[in-house]
C-alpha cells in the first residue's frame, strides 16, 4: 500500500508518499509559507528536487498542490489518488487521551482538539492538514501518530512534577515527552541489531537534533523522557534552554524587562548552544568550526551539551537500575563523532568503551563501542516517517 506521511506546520508542510511493502519513499516534499506567499519543493524517486512558487493561501491549497506533483503525468509517482491507502499525520500532543496510534474520526478530532492547549503551536496546524486532507481525499482512511504518545507508559514518579496537585487534576499539568515515534524506531531498532528482544532490553536513546531528548526504554516501554508539559524541559538544546533554575525567569524578567512572552521567547529561541556560543550558531558544525579555531562561547557551548547529555545518560541508567544499549540519533547525534566522544568520555563507569574508528562514521548504521564493551552503543539514524507509515498501514 502507498501511504502518504504528512507533517503539518502552521506555515509549512512536509511529505512522504511511502511504498508500505518495500519501505521505498516514491517521492517528498515539502510546502512553505502557506498563508504568506507559498512554494512547492518536490523530489520523484531518482529524479531532481525541484522547487516551484505557488500562491499557498490555505493548507487545501498547499496539499492540492501536492496531490497535483504526486499524480502529475510526468513527474508524479501514482496514476490517481486511487493509489494511496491511507495517509499518516504526525500529530504533536496527544496528552493523556492518545497512548498508541488512532484512526482519525470525528471524535479522535475533537480529543486532538482538546490537547491544543497543551501545544498551541503545534497541535491547531496538524488539525488543519488533517481536515484539508480529509477534504481532497474523502474516503481515504487517515491515522495520527502522536509525538506523546509512547511515553504514556511513564510511571507518576517520572512524569509528576513537584507542583501542588491540584494542576494535575484541573489543567493536565504534567510531564508528557515528545520525539516518542524516533525514540520508539530507534529503541526498536536497537533491540534487532543488539539481536535481544526488545521486551529483555534495557535502552537509552538520545535523539540529539536542533531539538534534542532522551529516553529511557525498559523493556519495550518508556520509563522516563527528558522533555516535559512541552519541548523545553530537558537537555540544552540548539535554541531552547533545557533545564533551569525556575527563579532565573523573575530574575531576568526584572533585569530586562521582560514580559511572559518576552521570556519565553528568550528560552525558546534565543537559549541552547545558540545563546552559549554567544549567539553564534545552533548549528553543531559551525560550533565545532570555530571552537577548533579558539572560539571560547562556542566550546563553552559544546561542552555544556555534552555534558548535560551524560547526567541524563548516568541518571536513566538510575532509572532503569542498568543500561544494556545506547543509541544516538538525529542530526547531530547521526553525524558527530565529536560530541558522541566528548558525551562518552564521561560514561567509562558504565563500562563502556569507545571504538574511535568506528565513531568518526556518519550518518549509517554503526556500533560505536569495542566489542568488549559493557554497554553496546551504536549510531542508529532515524526514520519518524518510516515509523508513520508502519503505523499506519498496521491501523488501516
Ligand atoms: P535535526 O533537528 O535532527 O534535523 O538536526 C539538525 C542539526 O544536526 C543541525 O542543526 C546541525 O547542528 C546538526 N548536524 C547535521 N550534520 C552535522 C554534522 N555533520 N556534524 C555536526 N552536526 C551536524
Amino acid at each position: 500500500m502507498n501511504v502518504l506521511v504528512i507533517n503539518c506546520g502552521s506555515s509549512s508542510l512536509k511529505f512522504q508518499l511511502i511504498n508500505s511493502d518495500s519501505e521505498e519513499v516514491l517521492a517528498k516534499g515539502l510546502c512553505e509559507r502557506i498563508g504568506i506567499d507559498g512554494s512547492l519543493t518536490y523530489q520523484p524517486q531518482g529524479g531532481e528536487k525541484v522547487k516551484t512558487d505557488k500562491a499557498m493561501p490555505t493548507h487545501t491549497e498547499a496539499i492540492q498542490f501536492v496531490i497535483d506533483a504526486l499524480t502529475d503525468a510526468k513527474t508524479g509517482v501514482v496514476k490517481s489518488l486511487d493509489e494511496i491507502g491511507a495517509v499518516g499525520h504526525r500529530v504533536v500532543h496527544g496528552g493523556e487521551k492518545f497512548a498508541s496510534s488512532v484512526v482519525i474520526t470525528d471524535e479522535v478530532m475533537k480529543a486532538i482538539e482538546e490537547c491544543n492547549d497543551l501545544a498551541p503551536l503545534h497541535n491547531p496546524a496538524n488539525l488543519i492538514g488533517i481536515n484539508a486532507c480529509q477534504k481532497l481525499m474523502p474516503g481515504t482512511p487517515m491515522v495520527a501518530v502522536f509525538d506523546t504518545a509512547f511515553h504514556q507508559t511513564m510511571p507518576e514518579e517520572a512524569y509528576m512534577y513537584g507542583l501542588p496537585y491540584e494542576y494535575y487534576e484541573k489543567y493536565k499539568v504534567r510531564r508528557y515527552g515528545f520525539h516518542g515515534t524516533s525514540h520508539s524506531f530507534v529503541s526498536k531498532r536497537a533491540a534487532e541489531l543488539a539481536g535481544k528482544p526488545y521486551d529483555q532490553l534495557k535502552t537509552i536513546v538520545c535523539h540529539l537534533g536542533n531539538g534534542a531528548s532522551i529516553c529511557a526504554v525498559k523493556n519495550g516501554k518508556s520509563v522516563d523522557t527528558s522533555m516535559g508539559l512541552t519541548p523545553l524541559e530537558g537537555l540544552v538544546m540548539g535554541t531552547r534552554s533545557g533545564d533551569i533554575d525556575p527563579a532565573i525567569l523573575e530574575f531576568i524578567a526584572k533585569k530586562e524587562n521582560l514580559d511572559i512572552a518576552g521570556l519565553m521567547n528568550m528560552l525558546n529561541k534565543k537559549s541552547g548552544v545558540y545563546g552559549l556560543s554567544n549567539n553564534l550558531s545552533s548549528d553543531f558544525r559551525d560550533l565545532d568550526a570555530a571552537a577548533s579555531k579558539g572560539n571560547k562561547p562556542a566550546a563553552i557551548a559544546l561542552k555544556v551539551f555534552a555534558y548535560r547529555v551524560a547526567k541524563y545518560v548516568g541518571s536513566y541508567a538510575a532509572a532503569m537500575n542498568g543500561v544494556d544499549v545506547i543509541a544516538f540519533t538525529a542530526g547531530v547525534g547521526e553525524n558527530s563523532g565529536p560530541v558522541r566522544a566528548d558525551i562518552m568520555s564521561y560514561l567509562g563507569y558504565l563500562g563502556i568503551q569507545l571504538d574511535g574508528a568506528a565513531n568518526d562514521s556518519r550518518g549509517e548504521e554503526v556500533t560505536i563501542s569495542t566489542p568488549d564493551s559493557k554497554v553496546q552503543v551504536m549510531v542508529i539514524p532515524t526514520n519518524e516517517e518510516l515509523a508513520i507509515a508502519r503505523e499506519t498501514v498496521a491501523l488501516v
